[in-house]
């Protein structure tokens, strides 16, 4: 997966993984067969070519089962992070409507979680939104204060998307178990990068992607806890049946494969893989810092992904700098832009900063084909323009 193409010169050095990745040449190959020769519908179980489909997608399950510590059972597929966010939420709610309708989550989660409270907010639901302070962190104290006898669910998320900063799991999951709620975590931007346990950390509901972790777009899943305790989720797309009830539709076998392919790969590669990246993140922080002496980093500096470096750079407009470095190196605000105008960051200012911190930060993404050269000419290109 190189940078440079025959026809162009070069393309933009790619910084902006947190967005979404290149799918893996090995996650590709064991993708194409499920196009074409082993075509079948894995719920036709009266033929090979059903069971075919059926065997890939009970390996993939197990691939990812591998990784969080969960049972082959208990994975959901789903279309990606974002419909399991919502399936999380809107079934949890659905289902456990006799104890209460209050769920506890966080001003800095994506957006995927915080438009389904929204949207939950409009049916009746009440929702505790927790502070975080400078660093993005929230305070454990004021989550066990916030918890009431009608809250039914806590949606926290592994990993920041434009931050990275790491919320502590296994503290929440300890609390959230003590006083028997349910425990939801949208790990999108974590899974494959850090160690990920579903039985230490007490999680019943597990979030994934497949395109931030070098799979195809458009899968995802959701872990459902099955035992200690059994999650009751109601069915938000209804049809067939197929999930166990919790999400009807014709299984995407290709893609699906891809998934459990990405995640196996992760799972080998995660421990040298985030010491490399880490390396590298350092390397471009340091870079920077000798010519940028007044930079600053956005979120806690231990307590984050290997992989993300998101800065401050006072007085520089972070919408000039990505133009300029349009044709050099790719990366983002980090924030969701419409094609009028840049919303400031919901993070950035939910850390307790001004507009304009938000409107001056970049987000930096590494990768698996980022190189200690590309970290160098980007520094000298972004040092450069400034
Ligand atoms: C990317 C992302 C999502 C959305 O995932 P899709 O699979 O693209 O729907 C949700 N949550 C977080 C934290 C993400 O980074």
């Amino acid at each position: 997966m190189p940078h440079k193409t025959e026809n162009t010169i070069s393309t933009p050095i790619y910084m902006d993984h947190h967005a979404t990745t290149p799918v893996d040449p090995r996650v590709l190959a064991a993708m194409l067969p499920y196009f074409t020769e082993k075509f079948g519908n894995a719920s036709s179980v009266d033929h090979i070519y059903g069971a075919d489909g059926s065997q890939a997608v009970e390996k993939a399950r197990q691939q990812i089962s591998s990784l969080i510590g969960s049972r082959p059972d208990e994975i959901i597929f789903t279309s990606g992070a974002t419909e399991a966010d919502n399936l999380a939420l809107l079934g949890v709610v659905e289902s456990y409507q006799s104890k209460g309708c209050h769920l506890i989550t966080c001003t800095t989660e994506h957006k995927a979680v915080l438009d389904t409270c929204d949207y939950l907010e409009k049916q009746g639901c009440e929702i505790t939104y927790l502070p975080v302070d400078n660093l993005g962190m929230i305070d454990l104290d004021e989550l066990k204060q916030s918890i009431r006898s009608d809250t039914i669910l806590v949606s926290l998320m592994t990993a920041n998307n434009e931050i990275g900063v790491l919320h502590p799991l296994q503290e929440i999951g300890k609390i959230t178990r003590e006083y028997g709620i349910l425990f939801h975590t949208d790990a999108a931007q974590a899974i494959g990068y850090i160690p990920i346990n579903v039985q230490e950390m007490n999680i019943d509901l597990l979030s994934m992607s497949a395109h931030k972790i070098y799979g195809p777009k458009g899968i995802g899943a959701l872990y459902v806890r099955r035992i200690s305790p059994r999650v009751k989720l109601a069915e938000q797309i209804h049809g067939g049946g197929h999930e166990r009830g919790m999400r009807s539709g014709t299984l995407n076998v290709p893609a699906i494969v891809g998934m459990g392919e990405a995640l196996e790969i992760a799972r080998k590669e995660m421990k040298k893989e985030s010491k490399r990246l880490r390396g590298l993140r350092d390397q471009l922080y340091e870079g920077l810092k000798t010519g940028i002496e007044s930079l600053e980093i956005n979120g806690h500096l231990t307590l984050r992904l290997p992989h993300n470096l998101n800065i401050y750079l006072p007085g520089i407009e972070s919408r000039y700098l990505l133009v300029k470095l349009k044709h050099d190196v790719a990366i983002s605000t980090g924030a969701a832009c419409t094609t009028a105008q840049v919303e400031p960051s919901h993070v950035i200012k939910a850390m307790g900063f001004p507009d304009e911190r938000a409107h001056q930060s970049v987000r930096f993404g590494l990768g698996r084909n980022s190189s200690s050269d590309d970290i160098d000419r980007a520094t000298a290109v972004i040092l450069d323009i400034l």
